[in-house]
């Protein structure tokens, strides 16, 4: 008998007709001789909802404050799930994050995981309950309640499928494995029926939101076996086929996965630029900008700093949109006249997009096809950024999904690997 760990999203959970549906699957797994134990997401809008809430009484809402609310989110979705699963027959019990417990850093907000005590779940597991425990959340040392960042729920559900040795993570969401690129962006995307650990990683850090990446991070840790499949498919279709339904997660670089030079293109929203002009050109300026940046708790992306002139450079940055107020007050108010520089200026209206393939290693040429696709389109390239497996590029805001759909052209990503 193997212990499986599922995984519903916002979608998946989105109403009592959808949980229902969940508790049908489950019900499914659970009657075929599984041990279950279940992480769903607050019901789809739920956290939006709770966040905007937050903001309308304090603009920058107090981050343990917004943890004890959103974490109500989820609270409500596992109560209704056990629920649907004992209408389903089924024995089942609901956890909040505290009760197992999981537990996490500090962080309010973007917390990690630190370690979770299984003890409780087997016990009843052992009694033949379905174990329901809320996504997205946990506990600190000092007893607080905390969240770990939007999307967190995947990496509740890996990480409580390594502590208890899962047989298996499937993570249902509401397309049907991981694509080329985002689907709806590019209808033509193609669904990958595995995809290496290594790219999955880029590809979630790049900005796919399909898994949060501390998820596959976990999940490459501790050697995870990770699916990604519907859960919008008959709840009752046959198991047999669901099992290896979806995309999964591999370890080992396999021989087709060598013939994709590019495999994936992602895209994120949430990035900002900063730039400080005029800054005198002399040893110690990027740490002392950036060592400021990072004194305060920010987490910078893609930088760059230009060639001196004059004796003077341009040093430019990106951070998470939500930072980019803090990040400008940060700059306008000390950095500025510490470094003396002479202008400080800022844009939102960026995109980044990021091609991801492990077969950039062996191939040149890559970026080159990258910048004339791009150039054709007649899209400019603020920054530029590489890595063995990536290139990253900044543009505007506007001209991403232009960008995204002449990419994954470009590189053959809609047709099926020879
Ligand atoms: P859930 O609520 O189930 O966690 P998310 O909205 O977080 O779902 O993630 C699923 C979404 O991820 C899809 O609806 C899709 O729009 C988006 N997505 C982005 N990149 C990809 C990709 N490469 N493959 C599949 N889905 C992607
Ligand atoms: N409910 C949380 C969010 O919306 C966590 C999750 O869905 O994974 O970010
Ligand atoms: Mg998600």
């Amino acid at each position: 008998m193997s212990l499986i760990v599922h995984k519903y999203g916002g979608t998946s959970m989105g109403s009592t007709e959808r949980i229902k549906n969940v508790a049908k699957r489950v019900a499914k797994w659970h009657r075929a001789g599984h041990q279950m134990v279940v992480v769903p997401s607050a019901m789809s809008g739920e956290t939006n909802r709770l966040i905007g809430l937050a903001k309308e009484i304090q603009s920058e809402p107090d981050p343990r404050e917004l943890d004890m609310l959103c974490c109500t989110g989820e609270q409500a979705s596992v109560a209704l799930l056990a629920m649907a699963l004992k209408a389903e027959g089924l024995d089942a019990i609901s956890f909040s994050g505290w009760q197992v417990p999981i537990k996490t850093d500090s962080a309010h907000t973007k917390a990690r995981i630190e370690s979770i005590d299984d003890k409780r779940v087997r016990e009843h597991l052992a009694q033949k309950k379905v174990v329901i425990i809320t996504g997205f959340q946990g506990i600190d040392e000092q007893g607080n309640q905390t969240t770990l960042g939007r999307g967190g729920s995947d990496t509740s559900a890996v990480a409580v499928a390594a502590a208890m040795n899962a047989a298996e993570c499937l993570i249902y969401t509401d397309v049907d494995g991981v694509y080329t690129t985002d689907p709806r962006v590019v209808p033509e995307a193609r669904r990958m029926r595995v995809v290496s650990f290594e790219e999955m990683l880029e590809m979630a850090s790049l900005g796919s939101k399909v898994l949060q990446i501390r998820s596959v991070e976990f999940a490459g840790k501790y050697r995870v076996p990770t699916r990604v499949l519907s859960s919008l498919t008959d709840p009752m279709c046959d198991l047999a086929e669901e099992k290896v339904s979806g995309t999964l997660i591999t370890f080992e670089e396999d021989e087709n996965m060598e013939q994709a030079v590019v495999s994936g293109i992602a895209f994120n929203r949430d990035e900002a630029k900063v730039t400080i002009r005029g800054v005198p050109d002399k040893p110690g300026v990027a740490y002392q900008i950036l060592g400021q940046v990072a004194d305060a708790n920010i987490d910078v992306d893609m930088i760059i700093q230009n060639q001196g002139t004059d004796g003077t450079t341009d040093f430019t940055f990106t951070v998470h949109r939500n930072e980019f107020n803090k990040t400008m007050d940060l700059l306008k108010n000390k950095i500025q006249a510490s470094v003396q520089a002479r202008e400080i200026a800022g844009d939102t209206d960026v995109c980044k997009v990021s091609i991801v393939g492990i077969g950039m290693r062996s191939h040149v040429g890559v970026a080159s096809l990258m910048f004339k696709t791009l150039s054709e389109e007649g899209i400019n390239i603020q920054m530029i950024s590489t890595s063995e497996i990536k290139v990253s590029v900044l543009i505007s805001d506007k001209y991403m999904e232009l960008a995204v759909r002449a990419l994954h052209k470009a590189f053959g990503l809609e047709k099926e690997a020879a």
